[in-house]
């Protein structure tokens, strides 16, 4: 569901009613309603069967349904939409028993404004989707699909198999945000999850997005742990995140949203115990106000507590641009393996937010040729090239590549079945699937992104040659800095740009060889032969601590 965007059938035969909900919903302004408006429920089911809506608004008494027949027909056809009931004073209590049965709640006609009527409706799909949906996510299927993969080829012990198949500790939290412009008081969830505790502290992001749920984060906190067992580094997965869309928020209102969320989930992190990092939707600011608000607790400054934080702050040289300048050793790893010419190799980059802009700017640098970019706002395509420094030029100014004068606008589905040499998904999970696979025109798929690609696209774009770095290993470059930052920070001892960049690159290229050689052994495609490494090795390790008790 676009949360921007809500889609709402409106089932209400009372024509002044129906135009003062309607009016109502136009007045929103936080999200915009799509409206269906029907007067009976016979057109209200024929509505539901053909899908599409997130919520329905619905009268009890219809002309061709009374009472809680109403609710409890519709329930029947459609058991998983989140359904309001409009009610009129004098039937409150029919409207508390529709609540009963399993409407989310109930509104009484003529003394709702817009901004509760708003509300109602976010927070009836809110609660929908906790009762409902938590673990539901396409992407922890993903992740334990790959797994379950991984784990059969390795004929991995069944009891091992069930131990990491989810994590090993998740705290989910709600918290009342105070937006700026609003007097009212919103409450968001969050989420801090830890799969593997065996290998020393757990390390990941946190991630701000209006989709983020139990799933998503479990899985990947699950991909953590085989990116950082694949690099060796000493930290088993982990990751946060908090269901709000940030876009728009204001410095303040993303500064209290983090310092009340670092104040939730304050038990469960430390620089001993679990390090967050930046993702999605998050960056050094706010890294920064969580180590800050961490600190005020403890009552002394922990840097070490979170990574990818400002240099001036005990930040690492390098960290920001760590992940693309990761994706790109790997590609010139693969090049290499290939026997592709970077330098008459051409690239389309989905994402250009941290990930995607500093990929582009390093492979520009080997002479790869960027011939298409994209954000959340738009594609742009130049067949002849794109200068990476006018492209980041003018996001700094404008924020968003919409606009952006000197390519054609193209779609993001587009953009991804573009013919050229190196493909990089930089922007969100789930972006190949079993349909677009077939038309995916690249040579080297290289996954900046978590999950970007389905495992029916995996075995499609395998069959068709196409050589895939995955996202545990592509994208490792953010962690392995990440991890050099808390060496430094527990160290109180900084290290060069130079020194930085050398392991980064000397980790990267020894964990792609370990990948690639296990994938030629023991002939399994390179995302089964980097999930392998990661298994065994954190297999290992659980095998050598024993029992507790
Ligand atoms: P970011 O917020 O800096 O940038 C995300 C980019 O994706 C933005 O350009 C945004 O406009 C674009 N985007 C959003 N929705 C889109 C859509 N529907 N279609 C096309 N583009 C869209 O995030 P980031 O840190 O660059 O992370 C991108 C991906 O890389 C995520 O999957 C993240 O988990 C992964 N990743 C990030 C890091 C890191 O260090 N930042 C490390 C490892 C993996």
């Amino acid at each position: 569901m676009d949360s921007s965007n809500i889609r709402s059938l409106v089932i209400e035969d009372n024509a002044v009613h129906a135009r003062l909900i309607l009016s109502l919903l136009a007045k929103a302004e936080a999200v915009s309603f799509d409206v269906v408006h029907v007067d009976t429920l016979t057109a209200g089911l024929a509505r539901l069967a053909q899908g599409g809506f997130d919520i329905v608004l619905l009268d009890l008494v219809l002309p061709d349904s009374q009472e809680l027949d109403t609710f409890l027909r519709l329930r029947k056809e459609a058991p998983d939409i989140p359904v309001v009931i409009l009610s009129g004073l004098e039937d409150i209590n029919l409207a508390a028993r529709a609540v009963e049965s399993g409407a989310q709640a109930y509104l009484i006609k003529g003394q709702i404004n817009s901004a509760q009527l708003e509300r109602s409706i976010r927070y009836a799909i809110e609660r929908t989707r906790a009762q409902s949906g938590e673990w539901d996510s396409p992407m922890f299927r993903l992740a334990q699909q790959q797994f379950l993969k991984a784990a059969q080829i390795m004929d991995l012990d069944d009891n091992f198999r069930q131990r990491l198949l989810f994590p090993q500790r998740t705290q989910v939290v709600t918290f009342p945000f105070r937006r700026d412009k609003h007097e009212e008081v919103e409450t968001v969830f969050g989420y801090r999850v830890q799969h593997v505790l065996t290998m020393g502290p757990t390390k990941g992001g946190i991630r701000y997005h209006q989709e983020v749920n139990l799933g998503e984060v479990s899985a990947l906190a699950m991909w953590m742990t085989w990116k950082c067992a694949l690099m060796q580094l000493p930290f088993g997965g982990a990751k946060g995140g908090v269901r709000v869309d940030p876009t728009g928020f204001s410095r303040k209102e993303l500064q209290r949203l983090t310092r009340r969320f670092t104040s939730e989930i304050i038990g469960m992190i430390g620089p001993d115990k679990d390090i967050p990092a930046p993702d999605m939707g998050t960056d050094e600011n706010v890294m920064a106000w969580i180590m800050d608000t961490y600190s005020q607790q403890v009552g002394y400054s922990v840097p070490a507590v979170v990574t990818g934080k400002p240099v001036v702050l005990g930040g690492s040289l390098g960290r920001k641009e760590a992940t693309g300048r990761g994706v790109v050793y790997t590609i010139e790893d693969a090049a290499k393996h290939m026997g592709m010419k970077l330098d008459q190799s051409t690239a389309v980059i989905q994402g250009f937010g941290n990930v995607g802009s500093n990929a582009a700017r390093f492979l520009a640098e080997d002479g790869v040729k960027i011939i298409a970019v994209s954000d959340a706002t738009t594609g742009i395509y130049n067949p002849r090239g794109l200068s990476v420094g006018s492209l980041l030029e003018y996001i700094r100014e404008h924020r968003f590549l919409k606009g952006y004068p000197d390519g054609e606008e193209i779609s993001n589905a587009e953009l991804l079945e573009l013919p050229c040499d190196i493909l990089v998904p930089a922007a969100l999970q789930n972006q190949i699937s079993a349909e677009n696979a077939p038309r995916i025109n690249c040579k080297l798929l290289a996954e900046g992104a978590n999950g970007p690609t389905s495992l029916e696209a995996d075995v499609i774009l395998n069959n068709r040659g196409i050589f895939i770095v995955p996202d545990v290993l592509a994208n490792a470059g953010g962690v392995t800095v990440s991890y050099f930052e808390w060496v430094q920070g527990t160290q109180n001892y900084m290290w060069s740009l130079d020194e930085i960049n050398g392991r980064l690159h000397k980790i990267m290229t020894a964990a792609f060889h370990a990948a690639l050689e296990r994938s030629q052994r023991d002939h399994v495609d390179m995302r089964t032969a980097a999930l392998i490494e990661g298994i065994d090795r954190i297999t290992q390790a659980k095998l050598l601590r024993g029992l507790f008790p």
